[in-house]
């Protein structure tokens, strides 16, 4: 993980066990996460931030995503979910 990722992480990120902390998130972060209807929790198991071919790092954690380019939740999702190849 890139050391700008882990200030990210650092900043936004692992509050109250969610991954991405939107109270304290950029509003234009914020609103493109909710643009794509990301979550902590996916609803679908076959379908999660930690098999997603954008995520990076520990999908049993907390790790980064290429699209909104800061924290995601391994056990996430969004509307942006592709399987990792
Ligand atoms: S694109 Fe969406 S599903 Fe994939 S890692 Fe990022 S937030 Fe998770």
């Amino acid at each position: 993980m890139a050391g700008a990722d882990l200030e990210w992480l650092a900043a936004y990120g692992g509050k109250g066990g969610a991954c991405f902390d939107a109270a304290s998130a950029p509003a234009d972060d914020k609103a493109m996460r909710e643009q794509f209807h990301y979550v902590e929790k996916s609803a679908d198991a076959s379908k999660k931030c930690g098999g997603c071919a954008f995520f990076t790092g520990d999908a049993a954690a907390c790790g980064t995503c290429s699209v909104f380019s800061g924290p995601a939740n391994g056990g996430g999702h969004c509307d942006s979910w592709a399987a990792r190849s």
